[in-house]
């Protein structure tokens, strides 16, 4: 089979690579010289822990698993099972770990709650006062800013796979045939059109107006080295308000008690952070949702963050060295995992993975892959 896989983010680069593992041709082609949208701008966390239950924590643990597996095959991914730490305090916020650690997917997750000296074993750099800590131990992570490039560089070993950058496909122009700005026809079996959040133009014109997904822009942030290791993933208590696996009569009780921050409320935040492979932590993150989108990125959100970070490590942050934004496209309705519509003969729209695209592209590509018959 000829597949023609069009954008090179993390939800492409997955499909090109099932496409290729199951002895396909692939021609795949991005716009940018090199994918520069969401799947580079994010943590690279493959988090599994606040995933609702049912088909989005299988996809999370099935992608999780497909990781594991790719980056044993190629270490640049700096694939590592790090586990992640929400340290809690109070009962409020602690009678929700206890919630999420009773529910019935609880072991598939690995989650545990921790003594404060437990968790400091797990991770020595959480110096900070606590009074219990939510371990995932299922959670991971990847290096995002070259996970694309080191898939690729895999990828291109394979005679059966093609890349072609700087080529922003415009139209269909036939049964499985896509013509790019070069003027070049790429004629093929099938095209997946995996174009993260460009909801306009060649999207809108072929899947219209209504498409159920949306666009969400996040601010971050990257540290100087920490100087010692962060060794898992670490989240705060704003995540159990974010994330579906926590809803429960606990947060209920948790978000009337104790309402968010006023700056986490007002940009929809939580605290993630990851450390990178060159001892940076990325740290974020914010939610905006109403369009027009902000051009600037704004320092409330990041004081915030700051000022939550070292008060789990009880020490101040290394100096920020880099501050961004990324916009992913997410589905309108939040329980689907990814929005899949055929939307010409032949062609295919991959699209709306939200904020676990880089958690479940793996998975997301493979039944992409079971479903067209690949
Ligand atoms: C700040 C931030 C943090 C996040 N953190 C996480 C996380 O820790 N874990 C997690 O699971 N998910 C996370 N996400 C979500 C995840 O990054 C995205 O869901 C995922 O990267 C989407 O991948 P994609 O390939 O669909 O899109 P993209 O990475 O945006 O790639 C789409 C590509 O298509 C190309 N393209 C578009 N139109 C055309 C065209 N017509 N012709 C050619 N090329 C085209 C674009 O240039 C682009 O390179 C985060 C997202 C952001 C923004």
């Amino acid at each position: 089979m000829r597949l023609t896989v069009v954008g090179a983010g993390v939800v492409g680069t997955m499909h090109a690579w099932q496409a290729v593992q199951r002895g396909h041709q692939v021609v795949q082609i991005e716009r940018e010289a090199e994918a520069r949208g969401a799947s580079l701008r994010n943590f690279g966390q493959i988090w599994v822990s606040g995933r609702a239950g049912g088909e989005e924590l299988e996809t999370a643990l099935r992608a999780r698993e497909l990781w594991e597996e790719i980056g044993g095959r190629v270490p640049k991914l700096g694939f590592r099972a790090n586990g992640s730490l929400t340290p809690v305090r109070g009962d409020l916020e602690l009678a929700v770990a206890e919630a999420a650690v009773a529910r019935p997917d609880a072991a598939a997750r690995g989650y545990k709650l921790l003594t404060p000296g437990e968790a400091r074993t797990v991770n020595p750099a959480l110096r900070g006062e606590f009074d219990a800590a939510l371990y995932c131990e299922r959670d991971a992570a990847v290096e995002p800013r070259t996970a694309q490039l080191a898939l690729r560089e895999e990828l291109l070993k394979s005679p059966h796979y093609t890349f072609l950058p700087g080529r922003e496909v415009r139209d269909v122009v036939g049964a499985a045939s896509v013509r790019d700005d070069h003027g070049d026809v790429h004629e093929a079996d099938a095209v997946v059109l995996c174009t993260g959040a460009w909801l306009g133009g060649l999207v809108r014109e072929l899947a219209g107006p209504d498409l159920p997904v949306r666009r969400v822009r996040l601010q971050m942030m990257q540290t100087a080295p920490l100087g010692e290791p962060l060794t898992t993933s670490v989240a705060d208590t704003d995540s159990f308000r974010y994330y579906p696996a926590y809803a429960s009569p606990a947060l209920d009780a948790l978000n009337a008690g104790r309402p968010q921050a006023r700056t986490a409320a007002e940009h929809k935040m939580q605290l993630l952070m990851v450390q990178r492979a060159d001892g940076g932590l990325t740290i974020g993150d914010t939610h905006e949702y109403e369009h027009p989108f902000a051009f600037d990125t704004v320092e409330d959100p990041y004081d915030h963050l700051t000022g939550v970070v070292e008060f789990f490590l009880g020490r101040p942050l290394p100096k920020i060295r880099r501050r961004w934004a990324g916009v992913y496209a997410q589905c309108t309705d939040k329980s689907r995992v990814v929005h899949r519509q055929q939307v010409s003969d032949g062609v295919w729209l991959v699209t709306g993975p939200g904020g676990r695209g880089m958690t479940c592209s793996p998975a997301i590509a493979e039944t992409t892959a079971n479903e067209l018959g690949w």
